[in-house]
């Protein structure tokens, strides 16, 4: 459905996107993941046409679209302000791409969507007397009004309360499954991405550095920069030495699944793997922060910080000296040098 082959952009000095390529299929909730700056919105922006890209290609159905306009694309995008008219009611900014196109049954057209996103009744009002969740709602609207084949969301819910971030998010991906419509949405936020898109990419530093679904790409991380990125707490890391079958971290011998040979590595565990157990790894608690079910305890393994989730009726206090210990198959290792995935 999408293809972006070998894209380049250059602003100035700044060089935004290195060369991207990425296959987006028909129908998918595709997500652009990654920290801010790394090139979310460049990618975008050339996917809709409102940027040109300086090398690559851009096709849409097979159809090289990389000179085509914004309006020859069929695309629609929502941008993180909404950039709704303030003067125009909200009815006015739903019909304005169907006027500005002289579009049959625009009054039909306006109210459907409107229904769609619930806001049928909002429609005499101005963007001014809108709440911050119904102005995104209207801009939604106004997005889904002209049947776009592809639609484009730019860190749509960030202006959002965290409650409301929640409930947009499943509504999105409700109008996502009843329109159908290829969606590529932009966001920094990992459990954002990882709850709503079929799959996604993770970019960094003007590079994709895996694709996949959110499973994939939590389960096999394929560098130590993504798997640092994904999962909240993020990922333990504990230099370690490997010898066969045997990872040594912090005086400690790990039991590994695979034979690794003689070298140095860095061991990933994520917090939820780790235990309080009888032996194992000696650290101190420093800090423990209740979340009702699990608590997530901060502690220090020598000169390695650790975080762990823990079952809450654990009883850690600020200062203990415990043990802790995790099983090799929870293990993600990476090369010392390179930081991919061994
Ligand atoms: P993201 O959306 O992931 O936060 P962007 O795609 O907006 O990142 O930006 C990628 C890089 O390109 C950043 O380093 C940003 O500062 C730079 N950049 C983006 N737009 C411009 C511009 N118009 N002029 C100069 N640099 C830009
Ligand atoms: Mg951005």
């Amino acid at each position: 459905m999408i293809e972006l082959k070998g894209i380049v952009k250059r602003h100035g000095a700044v060089t935004a996107l290195h060369g991207i390529n990425l296959e987006i299929r028909a129908g998918e909730f595709f997500a652009l993941l990654g920290p801010s700056g790394s090139g979310k919105t460049t990618t975008l922006r050339i996917l809709a046409g409102l940027e040109a890209a300086d090398e690559g290609r851009v096709l849409l159905d097979g159809r090289d679209v990389s000179e085509a306009d914004p309006g020859e694309r069929n695309v629609a995008m929502v941008f993180q302000s909404y950039a709704l008219y303030p003067h125009m009611s909200v009815y006015d900014n739903i019909a304005f791409p169907l006027r500005m196109v002289g579009a049959p049954d625009i009054d039909k057209s306006v109210k459907e969507a409107a229904e769609r996103v619930h806001i049928g009744h909002l429609l005499e009002r101005k963007p001014g007397q809108l709440s911050g969740g119904q102005q995104q709602r209207c801009a939604l609207a106004r997005a889904i009004v002209r049947q776009p084949r592809l639609f484009l969301l730019d860190e749509p819910l960030s202006n959002l309360d965290a409650k409301l971030r929640m409930e947009t998010r499943v509504e999105l991906r409700k109008l996502h499954r009843a329109l159908g419509v290829t969606t590529v949405y932009v966001t920094h936020d990992q459990e954002e991405a990882m709850t709503i898109a079929d799959r996604m990419a993770v970019f960094m530093d003007g590079r994709i550095e895996q694709v996949g679904t959110p499973v994939e790409l939590f389960a096999r991380p394929k560098s130590l920069e993504v798997a640092a990125f994904l999962g909240s707490p993020p990922m333990n890391f504990f230099p370690a030495q490997l010898h066969g079958r045997s990872a040594s971290i912090a005086g400690h011998s790990i039991p590994l699944q695979t034979d690794y040979g003689q070298r140095d590595a860095v061991l990933g565990v994520r917090p939820g793997a780790i235990r309080i157990a009888e032996s194992g790894i000696t650290a101190r608690v420093e800090l423990v922060e209740q979340l009702g079910e699990s608590a997530i305890v901060d502690l220090q393994a020598g000169a390695t910080a650790v975080r762990a989730r823990i079952d809450s009726r654990v009883r850690l206090r600020e200062g203990d000296a415990v043990h802790l210990a995790f099983d090799g198959e929870d293990v993600h290792l990476f090369d010392a040098q390179s930081h991919q995935r061994l």
